[in-house]
């Protein structure tokens, strides 16, 4: 049985380590099959230059949409597709659905719960990045913006605001011109996201509803602050593909598919 894990998220990374009883050291690790004659590929798309690397084999880089998509699962002798990416990947995730009907593989999407407001949260919503970018000035001037390096280019014409950038490696035009750019991968304490938030006076944290507790903290940290939250909503799961929340029960589906 061949699964195909599309990666990128701790998520598929843990699935990985579940399906080959691999230890959760974050270190490359061959892994033993859990399922007799399993064989496991995670597909990441290449952005960050040094991933952590699931056990089991790895390929990078696009399909070229979801007919390569299809045409990759078949030339494989894939039985199994596990859309495991980030949230909000949604290309991705809307060629899966699409390359698995054309290839007639199951699909499964695993998606870890979007965040909710506790009390004293200041949360304002929008739908997309460029919804967030039109909010934005309104909201603050000191923006601790945490969306990730490609998704910059929307936020490039607010001159007037001053941007800190969390991102795994270096943002590259087009991006805000006041800006300042922290390079750091999760996951984040809550000591260093009051410390930041307090350092660079920010007075507005963007965020997309990634979910999970990776990178939470700096949700805390804002409340404690009384620094406003702009939430990017995410986008939804193509229609028809089941759901579930994280790795264990993705491994029971896969299980049942076996
Ligand atoms: P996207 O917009 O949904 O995908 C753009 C294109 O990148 C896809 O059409 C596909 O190219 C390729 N691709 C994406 N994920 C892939 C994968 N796992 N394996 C092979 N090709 C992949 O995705 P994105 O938002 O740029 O994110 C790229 C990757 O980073 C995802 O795998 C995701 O899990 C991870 N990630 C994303 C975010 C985020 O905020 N978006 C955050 C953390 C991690 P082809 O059409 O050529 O196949």
């Amino acid at each position: 049985m061949h699964v195909l894990i599309l990666g990128g998220t701790t998520e598929a990374r843990r699935l990985a380590e579940l399906l080959t009883a691999a230890p959760t050291t974050g270190e490359p690790h061959p892994g033993v099959p859990l399922i007799p004659g399993l064989r496991l590929t995670t597909s990441l798309a290449g952005r960050v230059a040094a991933p952590r690397l699931p056990p089991g084999e790895v390929r990078v880089g696009g399909f070229g949409g979801a007919e390569g998509l299809a045409a990759w699962i078949t030339a494989h002798g894939v039985d199994v597709l596990v859309d495991a990416t980030h949230p909000f990947a949604g290309t991705i995730s809307f060629n899966a659905a699409r390359a698995a009907a054309l290839a007639r593989v199951p699909l499964l999407a695993v998606r870890r719960p979007g965040w909710t407001a506790v009390e004293g949260d200041v949360w304002h919503e929008a739908e997309s990045l460029s919804g967030a970018a039109a909010l934005l000035p309104s909201l603050g001037r000191r923006v601790f913006l945490t969306t990730g390096r490609s998704d910059l280019a929307v936020f490039a014409g607010l001159d007037d605001l001053w941007f800190l950038v969390r991102s795994v490696d270096a943002p590259e035009p087009p991006y805000p011109r006041r800006m300042e750019t922290l390079l750091d991968r999760g996951p984040f304490t809550l000591d260093g996201e009051r410390e930041l938030l307090a350092r660079h006076r920010i007075d507005v944290l963007v965020t997309k509803d990634s979910g999970g507790t990776a990178t939470a903290p700096k949700l805390t940290a804002a409340r404690e602050a009384g620094v406003p939250v702009l939430l990017v909503r995410r986008p939804p799961v193509p229609d028809g593909v089941p759901v579930v929340t994280g790795p264990a029960p993705a491994l029971e589906w896969i299980r049942k598919a076996a």
